[in-house]
C-alpha cells in the first residue's frame, strides 16, 4: 500500500476532529444553532471593514465590490438562514392511505448529512462557502473548507470567525488542489464544490469513486439578449456591469451578447459607452493563467473576422481593457470557452428565434438574460432559454438572494446553492413510522384468492375511483381480514 501524504494524513485530521464534533452539534435543537449562528453573524459583521479590506487586498478588486457582493451578501445569509431553517426544517408528516393501511402514521424528518466537505473558488472567497457553510451547519452537520490557494488569508479568517463563536464545528485544510483531492479522499459524507468545469469533472469522478454525494457549481457563458424593444440605457449599464463586474471573473458574467439587428447600431455605441466608463472599476485578472485564456479568446475572435469595438489586446504587460468584440462565427475560442475575463462577444439577429437559438448555442447553462420592455415577451423567451436561471431586465443579482435557487444546467453542473432546495441537498430524509393497527396486515401470509381479489379491487378503485369501487375494495378486505383471523 502506497504511504500517505502529509496532506492526506492532516485530511483525515481534520475530517475526524469534525466527525468527533458533529454529534454534539446535531444533538441540540435547531433553534439553538441558529441563535449559535447569529451569533457569528454577528461576530463577522462586527469586522465588515477589515474583512473587506482584506478580500480586496487578496482579489484586488475595489472595497466597494467587496462590500456589495461578498460583505453584505453574508449577513442576508445568516439572517434568512436562521429565520426560515427552522421551519424548512421541521419534520412533516407523510399522507398514508388510511383505507389500505388504517393505524399508521409517518414522520419525514431531516437528517443532517454528517461532515460536509466545501471546495471554493478564489473569486468570491467568503460569500460562495458561506451560501454552503451557513445553511449546511444550520442543519446539523459540520463544515470541512478547502479554499483557494489564491485567497488563503480570507479562508482562514473566515474559519477562525466561525470557530470563535461555534467551536471545532468548522475545520479548514489549506493548500492547492491536492488538499482538495486529498479532502475528498478523507471521506467526508459530501462535497459542496464551485469551481471550474475541468477541475469539476475531476472531482466528481473522485467523489464517485470514494462513494460520496457531491454538488457541483461551475463555469458559465452567460449570454445577454437585447431585444429590439429593450430599455436602451439599462440594458446598456446592466449588460456593462454583468461583462465587468469582478474583472469579469464571475461564473455568471455575461460573455456573450445576442442584438435584434433593429437596435444593434444604437445599443452598440451605448455598450462601448458604458464599458469605456467602468475601466476604472475593474480589477485586474487574478493570475497570469487567467490573462493568457483572454488574451487567446481575443486573438481568437479576431481571427473569426470579428470587429473590436472597444479594448482588444492588452498593452504590454498592461491589464486586459474592457473588451467587446463583434463576431459571428460561433466556433471561436471566445464564444465556446469560458473567458472569465472583461471580454464580451457580440452578435446581431433577426428574431427571436434566431436570438434565442443564439443564446443556447453553447455547452454551459448557468444564466440567460432577456432584455426588453414587454414583460411577458421577455418571460416567454426566459422559458426557452436551456441556462438553469433566466432573468427579464438583469442579471446574476440573484445569486445576493438566499432563498432563490443557484442553479446551471450541463456543463456548469447541477448543484444548487441558496434556496430551501439546496437545504434539502445537505440533508437527507429519515423516515420514522408508528403502527397502532392490531391483528395481521392482508397482504402477509398465506397469499389466497381472497387476497388477489383484495388487490384486483384496489387497483380497479384507483383506475375507476367513486363509491361503488370503494364499497368493492371494503368488501374484499372484509372478506380477507376473516380469512386472516
Ligand atoms: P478551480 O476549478 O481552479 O478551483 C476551484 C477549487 O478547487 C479551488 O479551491 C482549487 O484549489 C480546488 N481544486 C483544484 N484542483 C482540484 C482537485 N483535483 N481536487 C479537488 N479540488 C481541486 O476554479 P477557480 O478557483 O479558478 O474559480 C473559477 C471557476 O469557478 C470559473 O470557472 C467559474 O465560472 C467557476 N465558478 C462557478 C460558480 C457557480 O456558482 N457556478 C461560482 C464561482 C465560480 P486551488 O485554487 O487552491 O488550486
Amino acid at each position: 500500500m502506497a504511504r500517505k501524504t502529509k496532506i492526506q494524513l492532516k485530511a483525515e485530521v481534520v475530517v475526524q476532529d469534525l466527525r468527533d464534533a458533529a454529534h454534539h452539534w446535531a444533538s441540540l435543537p435547531v433553534e439553538e444553532r441558529a441563535r449559535r449562528l447569529q451569533g457569528a453573524g454577528r461576530a463577522i459583521l462586527s469586522s465588515a471593514e477589515e474583512l473587506s479590506c482584506l478580500l480586496s487586498e487578496e482579489t484586488g478588486r475595489p472595497l466597494t465590490e467587496s462590500y456589495a457582493i461578498e460583505t453584505v451578501g453574508v449577513s442576508d445569509l445568516f439572517s434568512y438562514w436562521c429565520k426560515r431553517g427552522p421551519e424548512l426544517l421541521r419534520p412533516r408528516k407523510g399522507q398514508i392511505p388510511a383505507l389500505d393501511m388504517p393505524g399508521k402514521s409517518g414522520l419525514i424528518e431531516r437528517r443532517p448529512r454528517g461532515v460536509v466537505g466545501v471546495i471554493a473558488p478564489w473569486n468570491y472567497p467568503v460569500v460562495i462557502p458561506m451560501r454552503a457553510i451557513v445553511p449546511a451547519l444550520l442543519a446539523g452537520n459540520t463544515v470541512a473548507l478547502k479554499p483557494s490557494e489564491v485567497t488563503p488569508a480570507t479562508g482562514l479568517w473566515l474559519v477562525e470567525k466561525l470557530r470563535s463563536v461555534l467551536g471545532p464545528v468548522v475545520g479548514i485544510l489549506e493548500g492547492d488542489g491536492r488538499a482538495g483531492n486529498a479532502l475528498i479522499k478523507a471521506r467526508p459524507d459530501m462535497i459542496v464544490f464551485t469551481g471550474s468545469t475541468a477541475t469539476g469533472r475531476k472531482v466528481a469522478v473522485e467523489c464517485a469513486k470514494q462513494g460520496i454525494p457531491c454538488e457541483a457549481e461551475l463555469g458559465g457563458k452567460d449570454c445577454a439578449v437585447v431585444l429590439e424593444d429593450a430599455p436602451l440605457e439599462r440594458a446598456a449599464a446592466g449588460i456593462a456591469w454583468g461583462i465587468l463586474h469582478n474583472g469579469g471573473q464571475d461564473c455568471a458574467s455575461i460573455e456573450r451578447v445576442v442584438v435584434h439587428a433593429r437596435i444593434a447600431e444604437l445599443f452598440e455605441r451605448a455598450l462601448v459607452q458604458k464599458m469605456r466608463s467602468a475601466a476604472d472599476f475593474i480589477p485586474d485578472l487574478a493570475t497570469e493563467k487567467q490573462k493568457e485564456i483572454v488574451v487567446r479568446h481575443i486573438k481568437s475572435a479576431v481571427d473569426a473576422g470579428g470587429t473590436i469595438l472597444t479594448g482588444g489586446l492588452p498593452e504590454g504587460d498592461g491589464p486586459v481593457p474592457p473588451t467587446l468584440i463583434r463576431c459571428s462565427d460561433r466556433s471561436c475560442a471566445a464564444w465556446t470557452e469560458e473567458s472569465f475575463g472583461p471580454l464580451a462577444i457580440l452578435d446581431i439577429c433577426g428574431s427571436d428565434d434566431d436570438l434565442m437559438e443564439a443564446a443556447n448555442d453553447t455547452s454551459y447553462g448557468l444564466g440567460t438574460s432577456i432584455w426588453t420592455q414587454d414583460f411577458r415577451r421577455g418571460e416567454k423567451l426566459a422559458r426557452r432559454a436551456k441556462s438553469g436561471m433566466a432573468w427579464v431586465n438583469n442579471h446574476g443579482f440573484s445569486a445576493a438572494v438566499p432563498d432563490l435557487p443557484w442553479v446551471g444546467a450541463s456543463d456548469s453542473g447541477t448543484g444548487i446553492t441558496n434556496s430551501p432546495e439546496a437545504l434539502f441537498h445537505l440533508t437527507v430524509p429519515r423516515l420514522i413510522v408508528v403502527d397502532r393497527a392490531k391483528g395481521v396486515e392482508p397482504w402477509w401470509y398465506p397469499y389466497s384468492d381472497k387476497m388477489l381479489n383484495l388487490m384486483r379491487a384496489a387497483v380497479e378503485r384507483q383506475r375507476k375511483g367513486g363509491v361503488r369501487a370503494t364499497l368493492k375494495t371494503l368488501k374484499a378486505l372484509r372478506a380477507r381480514g376473516k380469512e386472516l383471523s
